[in-house]
């Protein structure tokens, strides 16, 4: 690790402060993760110095835009290692980039009959759009089952890609369970039977190095807002053949070719596909984050990660009374921490950590379909990022015990 805790914290200065009361330890960054100073001086000083619209304009502001919206599409295909920036997408999120793959893509190439894969374990935005789809085009919606500590059961993976397989849409790290799912695996299934592959890089992108072309994923969707990025942008990347058969689902400005009275044609990808202004600062400040997490090291990120991990599930493990969901090994788990305190109702314990300053998640976590396999209605989650301290955990940890005391 050849970064000190106390200084990238510095660079947040949101962490420092008190809720109700108290030192806030910050633990629901897999919903969402703080912005680094870089990042918001980066954003503001876009909009103080060069704010204008990019690709049209024929005078200088627009163009240095232009330029700097370009650059933060070169970062993003160098962070995902892809062949060229003309395979990065800018959408809205994750959930606009999978709806896009379903729309734009799944209905060209889904047929009635065929089958779309993906599993019990699914974000619901990697979820409904094949629901959609599916019924859309007269498919099946197949599911892979879990294994009792939340990893892909692949018999059950190998038994459900056949050779009606059209799609196999699957997170690269679980949102509630926090595995990092066999890919690699999958891919070799999903290409054997000539299906498409497409990963939900959501919770996977800050935590770990993603190789898009080692992964020979056909598609794999992120949200900046999960890398220290600002909210409302996102990415999509797809492979050049795939992107050029995808149809744009959204029509306007800037993604046309020619337009007569009758018909029109569009730019080559990626900006067939992002009709209407794009989020330029987010793009920006996407860039920036990226910078950020790169300077830091994935790798020592992923390491320091386990760490806090490490801590987190020990302390948790040895309270009485609480059921942790997902694996007990840290190797094998990623950022979040799903747990229940047996009697208490997640959204309790959720608002009694608050009390304490501590901010976790509590819900279904947009994992319905999981919940219901788990046997509950909700947990309460907690999730770390590279900014977060052993005394964040050591408050959880603590926060947990005085909160079952109450309840119990
Ligand atoms: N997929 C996973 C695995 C997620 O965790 C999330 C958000 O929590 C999403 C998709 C959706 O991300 P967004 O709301 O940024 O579109």
């Amino acid at each position: 690790m050849n970064w000190k805790i106390n200084e990238v914290r510095k660079d947040f200065p949101i962490l420092d402060q008190q809720v109700n009361g108290e030192r806030l330890a910050y633990l629901d960054n897999a919903a969402t993760m703080q912005q680094s100073r870089p990042v918001t001086d980066a954003v503001l000083h876009y909009y103080q110095t060069t704010h204008s619209n990019v690709h049209r304009g024929v005078y200088t502001l627009s163009n240095q835009a232009t330029d700097m919206y370009e650059q933060a599409r070169e970062k993003v295909a160098h962070f995902i290692n892809t062949e060229s920036s003309e395979q990065i997408v800018f959408t809205r999120s994750t959930t606009e980039s999978l709806n896009l793959v379903a729309q734009g893509f799944g209905d060209a190439v889904v047929n009635p009959g065929d089958e779309i894969v993906i599993s019990v374990a699914e974000h619901h935005s990697n979820l409904i759009p094949w629901q959609q789809l599916a019924s859309r085009r007269s498919a099946h919606l197949k599911y892979i089952e879990l294994n009792e500590d939340g990893s892909f059961d692949m018999d059950s993976a190998t038994r459900v890609i056949t050779k009606k397989t059209k799609i196999v849409a699957v997170a690269h790290v679980g949102n509630v369970i926090g595995i990092q799912n066999p890919i690699n695996k999958l891919e070799q299934l999903a290409h054997k039977v000539n299906a498409y592959l497409v990963v939900d890089g959501a919770q996977a992108v800050s935590h770990m190095a993603v190789d898009v072309q080692e992964l020979n994923a056909d598609f794999y969707a992120f949200s900046g807002h999960k890398l220290g990025a600002p909210t409302g942008i996102g990415v999509l990347f797809g492979k050049s053949n795939l992107l050029a058969k995808m149809n744009p689902v959204q029509f306007g400005g800037e993604m046309i070719s020619k337009v007569t009275r009758d018909v029109a044609t569009w730019k080559k990808t990626p900006l067939k596909f992002e009709a209407g202004t794009p989020n330029i600062s987010g793009a920006i400040g996407l860039g920036v984050a990226i910078d950020y997490v790169q300077k830091m090291g994935l790798k020592s990120i992923q390491d320091y990660e386990e760490k806090l991990m490490q801590r987190m599930l020990t302390g948790i493990e040895g309270i009485s009374g609480v059921t942790i969901y997902g694996p007990h090994n840290t190797k094998k788990r990623l950022g979040v921490l799903s747990f229940n305190i047996d009697g208490v109702h997640p959204h309790d314990v959720a608002t009694g950590l608050d009390l304490l300053g501590i901010e976790v998640r509590a819900g279904h976590h947009c994992a319905q379909p999981l919940m219901q396999d788990l046997g509950v209605a909700a947990t309460a989650r907690a999730s770390i990022a590279f900014y977060n301290n052993m005394a964040d955990v050591d408050q959880l940890i603590d926060g947990v015990k005085q909160v079952k005391e109450f309840f119990l």
